[in-house]
């Protein structure tokens, strides 16, 4: 069978395995375990200029090919187009994006540089799948290098409708780029439909018939046997005893403004504020690892996070119980399935989010005979595979509330019928179906 070549911003580290690697990584390995597959793309470090060279790790049948970014480039094509311009752009939000020249060539030049470095590294049977905003015209450039393989590309995140997505500045270069891909991938009916008019209205109407939706989905299974463990295991004890029989409301988010986080905050307020019943009753967690703490916008909202927390916990908090848990550091995969498994309610309200994969994963780790209510915005990707859930406007603080309220008061038999509703995609519709999914769509009648 044919060598796959995935391109990725992001290439995972060789040494990285099962729980700690990502769910990209993860999902390819175990969906391609019999073909012959090259990561390439970024090494995650950054030295004083772009390497020049690729280095190259196999282990098994799959090649590492990595490149350091240099720190110019860094600055320019990660930090600044693709997290503070494109980022924004893409989950709706053009008043938050950051335009410059200067970042817009980096990204140009790093996406160049790439394919540059690719092109003779490929052989001519391969097939090629390009992963994420930070790619757009990484297809483009390698047409422009002579190759004729065929070139997939995926889009993780949202893709916005054409109103807004012409907002930024060169919109229409990077739809003529997209033009170079045999397929391209979204997460939602939504998104693909945006797209094929956004590339409609560019001249590409060829290019349109080529969009297509692929819900990326979780490897559901080991999720539950993660979460399943975890119930043994010493931490999840002692975090168990710290609620002393109080229901818990569980966040899981990278600290990022597109999942909804003060407002979530402020409808956790309201919660407390209007129904007396959940007080000192009930302990939300909220789990934020900082990310991009290198863009100013991502500090601020780090700011205004501390502050809700003082908030919350200074009108609400008795001596004996703080309302509010906030952690800005991340937590083991494997401990934070079983407290997912552990609260009675998942907490999920991202403004806009391409899929959202916390909301299956918090599905997947519960347990089937006394499951727990997802409360989970209209604004994920994620909504159309999980009808059992409760949801809401993330804008909408009163909203929050009441759905908590209802989702903390909620008999056993609606929690379980619900959960059923939402386990069905969750466990069919996984990672690797996924995976297949795409390419088959890409190679035609070739099987993965
Ligand atoms: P995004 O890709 O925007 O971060 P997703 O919900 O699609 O959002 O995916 C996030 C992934 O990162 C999930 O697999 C989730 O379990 C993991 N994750 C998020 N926050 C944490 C954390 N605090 N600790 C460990 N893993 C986390």
């Amino acid at each position: 069978m044919n060598r796959l070549v995935v391109v990725a911003n992001r290439v995972p580290n060789p040494r990285e395995r099962g729980a700690t690697a990502g769910g990209l990584a993860v999902a390819l390995k175990d969906a391609l375990s019999r073909r012959e597959v090259m990561w390439f793309g970024w090494s995650g470090q950054v030295g004083e200029a772009t390497s020049a060279e690729v280095a190259e790790v196999t282990v098994g049948r799959i090649t590492y090919a990595t490149l350091d970014l240099g720190r110019e480039d860094y600055r320019h094509f990660y930090t600044g187009f693709s997290n503070a311009c494109l980022w924004p752009t893409l989950h709706y939000r053009l008043g938050l994006a950051v335009f410059s020249r200067e970042d817009h060539a980096g990204y140009r030049r790093v996406n160049q540089a790439f394919a540059a470095a690719l092109a003779p590294m490929l052989r001519p049977d391969d097939t090629v799948w390009v992963h994420d905003f930070h790619l757009f015209p990484m297809g483009a450039a390698l047409r422009a290098q002579g190759c004729r393989q065929r070139l997939g590309f995926f889009l993780h995140v949202p893709f916005p409708p054409h109103a807004v997505f012409c907002g930024l500045p060169r919109a229409e270069e990077l739809l003529v780029d997209l033009a170079a891909y045999d397929v391209i991938g979204v997460q939602t009916e939504d998104d693909a439909a945006n797209l094929r008019a956004a590339l409609a209205a560019a001249g590409e109407a060829d290019a349109a018939a080529r969009v297509a939706a692929f819900p990326i989905g979780i490897e559901a299974e080991s999720f539950t046997q993660l979460a399943e463990k975890a119930m043994v295991k010493r931490e999840t004890e002692r975090f168990r005893q710290s609620l002393v029989d109080r229901a818990l409301i569980i966040g899981v988010d990278r600290l990022d403004y597109t999942k909804g986080l003060p407002q979530r905050f402020c409808g956790y307020g309201q919660l407390l504020a209007r129904f007396k019943a959940h007080r000192s009753k009930v302990t939300y967690l909220q789990v934020a690892p900082v990310s991009r703490g290198d863009v100013a916008q991502y500090r601020a909202l780090r700011r205004e996070l501390d502050e809700w927390v003082g908030r919350i916990n200074g009108q609400h908090a008795e001596p004996d119980w703080a309302p509010l848990r906030y952690m800005t550091r991340a937590v083991a995969r494997p401990v934070l399935a079983g407290f997912m498994r552990m609260a009675r309610v998942g907490l999920v309200t991202p403004l806009r989010d391409g899929m959202n994969l916390v909301a299956k994963e918090y599905v997947a780790a519960q347990d089937p005979e006394d499951p727990g209510v997802l409360v989970l915005s209209r604004f994920a990707g994620a909504v159309a595979q999980l009808p059992g859930a409760l949801l809401v406007n993330p804008l909408d603080p009163d909203e929050i509330a009441e759905a908590l309220d209802q989702a903390l008061t909620m008999r056993p038999a609606e929690r379980k019928a619900r959960w059923e509703d939402c386990a069905v995609s969750v466990f069919r519709d996984g990672a690797r179906a996924w995976c297949r999914a795409f390419l088959s769509r890409l190679e035609g009648a070739n099987d993965a």
